[in-house]
């Protein structure tokens, strides 16, 4: 197949590509790299990969056929969206419906890289699909919660009015190699700062909970969603649920770091429990992760030690 991601120098756009390749398919990669670094595609060079920087809130233009647009690009830590406001309304607003646009021009099935925002700080626990949530559209995660809830309408509107097959993937907190090391979610923040020695830096009491899923499991989920005949959203995710507190032990320990940790403010509608619920992925999909924590942590440190030179 002939396949384009939006957001393929991100985090998971680029495991996304790779496995994509792997499986003999072709890629044509897009983003503005705004938060995506070339450094994770660049070992894409050679493949049947093509990079093209562009900005999605503006016209795509793909010469060809295209069988499946995966529409990646956004910023997705919540630092990013205190920095970058506008450009995540826009990318999710705008750049779902210029995706779409692609999508429906070229008969291409389309799939939305969705998020456990959507359910914001949830009244419901674990989350089911169901479930329609609980999001400040003022505060300032809203901008991301928000653009991906619009981009989750848009992509429906597409499907029940111009007929596209659209599947929509909640994901829930993801980890693994080439998360930046500045990228301000939990696992980067913990890792980096375990490895230079510095104060680990939990934010309020550390008994929020979230639950972590290694990238290669989400991206398997991913694609066996979009080989699925489902449009109905689905989480894909880790149940695996922890304390936001024992993550930064795990991780201290687990770099062998004789860092201590410390309590920082918490953020504004920081959500104070997540978990997927996965019956649906499980039963649809026959989907669920199997990476066991300390093995992706394992994967992930090591990255880390790498690119920050680390011993
Ligand atoms: N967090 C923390 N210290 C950090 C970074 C994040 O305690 O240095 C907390 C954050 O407040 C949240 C949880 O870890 O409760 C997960 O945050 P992250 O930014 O990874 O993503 P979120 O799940 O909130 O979107």
């Amino acid at each position: 197949m002939r396949i384009v991601i939006t957001g393929a120098a991100g985090f998971i756009g680029s495991h996304l590509s790779e496995t994509l390749l792997d499986r003999g398919h072709s890629v044509i990669g897009i983003d503005n790299l705004l938060t995506g670094d070339l450094a994770n595609i660049a070992h894409l060079a050679g493949r049947d990969f093509v990079f093209v920087k562009h900005d999605v809130t503006n016209f795509i233009h793909v010469d060809g056929p295209v069988d499946i647009v995966f529409h990646w690009a956004s910023p997705a830590s919540p630092i990013d969206y205190l920095e970058w406001p506008i450009p995540t309304l826009k990318v999710g607003a705008l750049g779902t419906h210029k995706a779409l646009g692609l999508a429906k021009a070229k008969g291409a099935k389309f799939v939305l890289a969705s998020t456990s925002e959507v359910y914001g700080d949830p009244l419901e626990h674990p989350q089911r699909e169901t479930y329609w949530g609980n999001v400040n559209p003022v505060g300032p995660r809203g901008v991301y919660d928000e653009a991906k809830r619009f981009a989750e309408a848009m992509a429906m509107a597409y499907h029940r009015y111009h007929g596209v097959d659209v599947k929509i993937v909640r994901i829930f907190n993801t980890y693994g190699p080439r998360m930046r090391v500045n990228d301000g979610r939990a696992v980067p923040n913990f890792v980096s700062q375990a490895l230079r020695g510095e104060d680990v830096t939990i934010f309020g009491n550390g008994s929020q909970t979230r639950s972590f899923c290694y990238v290669a499991d989400l991206v398997d989920g991913i694609l066996r969603l979009a080989a699925s005949a489902t449009n109905e959203p689905v989480n894909i995710g880790n149940p695996h649920e922890m304390s936001i507190e024992a993550m930064a032990h795990l991780i201290i320990r687990m770099t062998g770091s004789s860092s201590r940790v410390v309590y920082k403010a918490l953020p504004t509608d920081d959500p104070k429990v997540r978990q997927p619920d996965i019956t649906r992925a499980r039963t649809l999909l026959g989907w669920e992760p199997t990476v066991p924590l300390e093995e992706g942590l394992t994967s992930t440190i090591a990255y880390f030690r790498q690119k920050m030179g680390v011993a």
